[in-house]
């Protein structure tokens, strides 16, 4: 394999910065302490913007519905708002969550073409909490869900596996895939907390029946026991579902400093998370992932996660590594 087969690709379009919210946690302020964090480390070689292009609405709707993402194409046109108590659509939101889902599903092409070992995208809005008849909790569309739907019905993927590490639960990927076998779903999460859902008893319906995982963790979970709980998770349910490709909803709001998460990690913890990863990807698929930015809202150390998250990502793939 050369060196640019090896390599770890970055994903960021300067139209995220674009999807204004105000004064609100999850800010395009978000996007630049992650910039200029990976600048200092020497790690911002993002890949082209124009690259992965604004999919059309069609493709969008392969998880929501087609009625909702017109409303939300409408609704930023005309200026936007308020979606919800605590979403907004500003006049760029429906083209900066576009350009997310095209720049997921442009990360998924690359991995699974062999072209990167495995990727980061650096997107906003996010997307978990974005179920199929609607946004909320910050997101609009879901771009891991469409990530997966991708490599699933376009790349002819069998089993794809999303594990969500953000400190909430990702209620709007689980709705997407609930009765769905091909997608195994693993979400750890603080419990009880937003937006509610993500009980341990709730494991999918139907075909999808055993293929949804919760793991409800107290807020005052110690980073040692949510370091083990993790690596059990993968041990026990991602490796045995042999997935073709492993997605990551990537939140970094279970740092113990962020203002509306927490539960107590570190920054280099980040680092060990995806290391455990890597290792079950090594293990089930050729080390392919895929990994989102969801949440993290702690602005002075945002930056330091996401660099031990890509960091260690890269170590021993990337011609730097
Ligand atoms: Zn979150």
């Amino acid at each position: 394999m050369n060196e640019s087969a090896m390599a770890t690709r970055l994903y960021f379009d300067p139209i995220f910065l674009e999807h204004d919210t105000g004064a609100h946690p999850e800010t395009a302020e978000r996007l630049r302490v992650v910039r200029e964090a990976l600048d200092r480390r020497g790690l911002w070689q993002p890949e082209a913007a124009a690259e992965a292009g604004e999919p059309a609405p069609s493709v969008i709707s392969r998880v929501h519905a087609a009625s909702y993402v017109s409303a939300i194409e409408r609704f930023a046109a005309s200026g936007g708002g308020q979606l919800d108590a605590d979403t907004v659509v500003s006049r760029a939101s429906y083209h900066a969550a576009a350009r997310a889902v095209g720049v997921a599903r442009s990360a998924v092409d690359a991995v699974l073409g062999g072209e990167a070992s495995n990727a980061l995208c650096l997107v906003r809005p996010p997307g978990h909490h974005a179920r199929p008849l609607g946004g909320m909790g910050f997101c609009l569309f879901n771009n891991i869900a469409l990530a997966a739907r991708h490599a699933i019905e376009e790349v002819g993927m069998e089993r794809v596996a999303i594990v969500d590490w953000d400190v909430h639960h990702g209620n709007g990927t689980q709705d997407a895939f609930w009765e769905d076998p091909s997608v195994l779903f693993v979400s750890l999460h603080r419990w009880p907390f937003y937006p509610g859902t993500g009980h341990q008893d709730d494991c999918g319906e139907g075909a999808g029946r055993g293929s949804t995982h919760n793991v409800p963790l107290p807020g005052s979970t110690r980073r040692e026991v949510y370091r083990s709980a993790f690596d059990r998770a993968l041990e026990e349910i991602v490796a045995p579902f042999r997935p073709e490709l492993i997605l990551v909803s990537a939140g970094f709001d279970t740092f113990a400093g962020d203002p509306i998460g927490g539960l107590g990690l570190e920054p280099e913890d980040f680092g060990a998370l995806t290391r455990s990863l890597r290792q079950v990807a090594e293990d089930t698929c050729q080390g392919r992932v895929v990994s989102l930015l969801e949440g993290g809202y702690s602005l002075e150390h945002l930056g330091d996660c996401v660099a031990a998250h890509l960091e260690a990502l890269r170590a021993g793939v990337s011609p730097q590594g």
